[in-house]
């Protein structure tokens, strides 16, 4: 079991057959040793890509992506989730339904930040249905960017965001794969590594 995985195993909680709290070292307190293994396996994973830039959104991507960021040598721009004074014109966004929240948001990236010279890497912490994945997408895109592929810390391969998103031929790479989240217990997918 690589160490992401027995992360989850010790510390995440099965909240439902489809739902994983990973509030310990994820989504609430981060563990940064464990996001620089991640960022550095990215990084690993995507070495002969070209990226120049890495996309994702906030809040749980950003952890993740710092760190890939800093192994790939490349800046971080995380889509907002909600408007702000200082973004307002010049945007590339896209409506996002939330799995978690079951609410949908528009997400938006400064068209300064994302040109059609750059390869971006798509990064976020969990890959469900595949909708937040898919917005990033479509914002590289608007971009006229090139896509290098996308990066899940955790993704539920029970959902069908992976497949929505690997059948548009898209290079979609996973540090952890789970399989069930079926009576409070963790499987993952043989043969994920880290
Ligand atoms: P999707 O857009 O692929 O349906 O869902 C991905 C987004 O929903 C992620 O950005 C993540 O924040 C959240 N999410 C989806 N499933 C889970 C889950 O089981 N646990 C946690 N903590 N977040 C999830």
């Amino acid at each position: 079991m690589n160490l992401l995985e027995q992360k989850i195993v010790a510390e995440g909680k099965v909240l439902s057959d489809s739902v994983l709290k990973v509030d310990s070292f994820l989504n609430h307190q981060i563990d940064p040793k464990l996001m620089k293994y991640i960022g550095e396996e990215f990084a690993r994973l995507f070495a002969d890509a070209g990226i120049t830039k890495i996309l994702t959104i906030e809040s749980s991507g950003i952890a993740p992506s710092v760190m890939a960021g800093l192994s790939l040598g490349v800046p971080v721009v995380f889509a907002r989730k909600r408007k702000s004074l200082t973004l307002v014109d010049n945007l590339y966004s896209a409506k996002v339904h939330s799995f978690t929240k079951n609410e949908t948001n528009e997400i938006s990236v400064s068209n300064s930040y994302l040109s059609e010279d750059d390869v971006v890497f798509v990064i976020d912490d969990f890959l469900a249905n595949g909708q937040a994945a898919l917005g990033l997408i479509d914002i590289v895109k608007q971009a006229d960017a090139t896509l290098a592929g996308v990066g899940i810390v955790i993704e539920k391969g029970f959902q069908d965001g992976g497949k929505l998103i690997r059948d548009q031929g898209i290079r979609v790479e996973s540090l952890a794969i789970i399989d069930s989240l079926s009576a409070g217990k963790v499987t993952f997918k043989e043969g994920t590594t880290i």
